[in-house]
C-alpha cells in the first residue's frame, strides 16, 4: 500500500493542474491512494495569495475532488483532504470550516509564527541570524500548539523552520522535543513530506533527527509530496519509503472519514 497525502492545485495559485491531472499522475506512478489537501481558505481573506477563496474552495474545489473520487473508483482511492492553517485567533473559523468540510483526513500547517503569526511567515522573507533561534523555539511551540488543538490529523512539514539554517542547541532543542511529544499526546501522526528535497534544504521535512524521536515515540508517519504540479506527486517516494521503514516500522498511516488506520508500505511499481 502506497499513498500521498498532500497535493496541490492552480486554484491555490502557486500551483499548477487541477485535481484530475493529480489523480491521474498518482495512477499512472502506481500509488493506492492520493489524497487532496488544497490549502485551506481563510477568514477575512487572510492570504488569499496562496490559497483559494472561499467561494472557489466550496463552489469549485470541494465537488471537483468528489467527481474525481467517483470517476476514478476501483483504480484508485481519492481521499478528500485538506492542508489548514494553524493561526492563533482563527481556531474556532478553522475547527468549523473542518466540520462541515466531510473530510478524510485534515493536515495541520504552520506557515505563520507566533502568537501574532501573520507577522512572521515562512515564507517570503528572511531572518536576521540572531533571530533564528527565537523563530525556531516559536515554531515548535506553534507546532505543539496546534497539535493540541484537537483539530488535525497530521502535522505538516514539521521542521520546516530549518530553511533558516536550524542550528539545534538545548532550547530549540527542547522545543522540539515538546512538540513532538505533544502530537504523540494528541495522538496525530506527522508526514514524510518530500518537498524539501526539491529545495535549497535537501531534506525531507522533518529530517532523520526529528523522525528519530518520533521513532522513540512511536509516532505515526504518512507520505506526502506536497505537490504543486502533478509531476511531482510522489516525488522522491523512494527516499521518503526508505524513512517509513527505518523510523516507522515500514507503515505509515491511512485515513478514512478521519478514522485512521496503519498499514504495510510497499515500494513503488514504477516512478
Ligand atoms: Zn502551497
Ligand atoms: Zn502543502
Amino acid at each position: 500500500m502506497i499513498a500521498d497525502y498532500h497535493t496541490h492545485t492552480r486554484l491555490c495559485k502557486h500551483a499548477e493542474g487541477d485535481v484530475e491531472e493529480y489523480v491521474r499522475r498518482a495512477l499512472d506512478i502506481g500509488l493506492d491512494e492520493v489524497g487532496c489537501s488544497e490549502h485551506m481558505p481563510m477568514p477575512h481573506d487572510f492570504d488569499l495569495r496562496h490559497r483559494p477563496t472561499i467561494e472557489e474552495y466550496t463552489s469549485v474545489y470541494a465537488p471537483t475532488v468528489s467527481e474525481v473520487a467517483e470517476k476514478y473508483k476501483g483504480g484508485i482511492a481519492v481521499r478528500r483532504g485538506i492542508e489548514a492553517e494553524f493561526l492563533p485567533g482563527t481556531e474556532e473559523w478553522v475547527a468549523k470550516f473542518i466540520r462541515e468540510g466531510d473530510f478524510d483526513f485534515v493536515i495541520g500547517s504552520v506557515h505563520f509564527v507566533g502568537k501574532n503569526g501573520s507577522e512572521r511567515s515562512l515564507f517570503g522573507r528572511e531572518y536576521h541570524p540572531e533571530e533564528i533561534e527565537t523563530l525556531t523555539i516559536d515554531y515548535f511551540e506553534s507546532i505543539r500548539a496546534s497539535a493540541m488543538s484537537g483539530m488535525f490529523d497530521i502535522v505538516a512539514h514539521c521542521d520546516l523552520v530549518k530553511k533558516f539554517g536550524l542550528r539545534l542547541g538545548t532550547r530549540t532543542e527542547e522545543a522540539m522535543r515538546e512538540s513532538m511529544k505533544a502530537v504523540k499526546r494528541s495522538d496525530l501522526c506527522i508526514e514524510i513530506n518530500t518537498s524539501g528535497l526539491r529545495k535549497p534544504e535537501q531534506d525531507t521535512y522533518p529530517g532523520e533527527h526529528v523522525l528519530q524521536i518520533a521513532k522513540e515515540l512511536k509516532i505515526p508517519l504518512t507520505l506526502g509530496s506536497d505537490a504543486h504540479k502533478p509531476g511531482q506527486v510522489g516525488a522522491s517516494f523512494e527516499k521518503a519509503i526508505h524513512l517509513v521503514e527505518k523510523y516507522g516500522d515500514g507503515e505509515i498511516a491511512l485515513f478514512e472519514k478521519r478514522e485512521r488506520r496503519n498499514v504495510k508500505v510497499s515500494r513503488l511499481r514504477s516512478a
